[in-house]
């Protein structure tokens, strides 16, 4: 419960406003350790909580930023759950992999999955704007070191060398942590291969960081096209003014912008929460993309939402709003099988000459098989 009182301390610490312009001051006066987080909220609470988050950050790091912060209302509210570690982390054995998609194995070179024929997804860099608890790749976000100048290069020399590879995924962490410069340079050199076609970058600071979309790396990014963004929005809070404003710089660069929703327990299991979520994000011009059922990556098993509870917020999409708010449903095959694309069950009987089929209200029509 989020009393009145939790909810006004909350908003007195709004930051100041020539601070929120500057995205790499946000980034620096992120909150990293327990302490610095107690100071967000009544000293008599949580603190046996806060003893469980050391604990959980010294395998998993916690980053807050303070824009991110500032769109949490109260404990355990959504933003919270995506950014607060919880004890769960290490200690629920609900799933234990840390790499059940099997990202290492399909890695010719370190950081570049090659999983499907024509396209990579490139890891540039193992840092982002907050450190999401549900992350699928939590075992590598927040250790720098993993990514570095030669692995970048070796990224590209793979690129260069295989032929069938026509659209690179620009991910990490988040490529949009790095300097302008650095990205700038990633773009000329992938952009420069004859046989890549589109380049997209999956990014989450439209979200989280949306003071990093600046003029200028609009500007920039728009010498790269066809590039396309894809980011990472999971609740309808998180969709503000300074993020309205982020995703509508990059629209107007002419840079289609996608959302990839995780589904997450807490947080956006509800069709209303989902639908409201998805028509404020068309209503910002960013077109859903995916729903992610999430993968069975240790430390994210709290998380975890039953298949067939996503399925039915899929049919409270499917006929209820505009077909552009309705994302595919996706679950990723342990073992590296990729990405399947799940729908709700519409076909209730199939004989030779009629399939009986189910409409949006139930409703069962004859489609004749010719
Ligand atoms: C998700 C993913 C892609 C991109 O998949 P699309 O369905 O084309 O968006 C590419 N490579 C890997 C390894 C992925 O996990
Ligand atoms: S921004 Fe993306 S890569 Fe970074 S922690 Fe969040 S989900 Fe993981």
């Amino acid at each position: 419960m989020v009393t009145d009182t939790q909810s006004r301390k909350f908003h007195h610490r709004n930051i100041s406003s020539d601070l929120i312009h500057d995205w790499k001051s946000l980034v620096s006066s992120s909150i990293r350790n327990p302490e610095k987080l107690a100071s967000f909220f009544p000293p008599d609470t949580k603190r046996e909580d806060m003893r469980k988050i050391d604990e959980v950050i010294t395998r998993y790091p916690m980053q807050i930023n303070p824009y991110y912060m500032s769109l949490i209302k109260g404990p355990d509210d959504p933003v919270w759950k995506q950014a607060v570690p919880h004890i769960a982390e290490i200690t629920d054995f609900h799933a234990t992999d840390d790499d059940p998609l099997c990202e290492e194995d399909q890695s010719p070179v370190p950081n570049l999955v090659h999983r499907y024929p024509d396209r990579v997804l490139f890891l540039v860099s193992a840092r982002c704007a907050v450190y999401c608890r549900h992350c699928m790749r939590k075992r590598k976000v927040g250790h720098p070191a993993t990514i570095n100048s030669d692995t970048i290069e070796a990224g590209i020399a793979y690129i260069r060398e295989h032929e069938k590879i026509q659209d690179v995924l620009l991910s990490g962490g988040d490529p949009l942590m790095l300097e302008d410069e650095d990205i700038y340079k990633i773009l000329t050199e992938v952009r420069n291969i004859s046989h890549v076609e589109t380049i997209r970058i999956h990014t989450r600071t439209p979200c989280t960081l949306p003071q990093r979309i600046t003029p200028e790396l609009c500007r920039m990014l728009k010498k790269f096209h066809p590039l396309y963004v894809n980011t990472h929005f999971n609740h309808p809070a998180e969709i503000t003014t300074e993020s309205k404003r982020a995703c509508e710089m990059l629209a107007d660069s002419g840079i289609p912008t996608g959302c990839q929703t995780v589904l997450l327990k807490g947080v956006n299991d509800d069709a209303e929460v989902m639908i409201s979520l998805m028509k404020k994000l068309i209503s910002i011009r960013v077109r859903p993309y995916y729903i992610h059922q999430t993968d069975m990556v240790r430390g994210t098993g709290h998380f975890h939402v039953p298949v067939a509870e996503g399925l039915g917020i899929m049919q409270k999409l499917r006929g209820h709003v505009s077909g552009i708010c309705v994302p595919q449903f996706m679950i990723d095959l342990p073992g590296g099988g990729g990405k399947i694309p799940l729908l709700p069950e519409y076909i209730v009987e199939k004989s030779k000459k009629k399939w009986l089929i189910k409409n949006f209200e139930g409703e069962i029509f004859e489609y004749p098989l010719y």
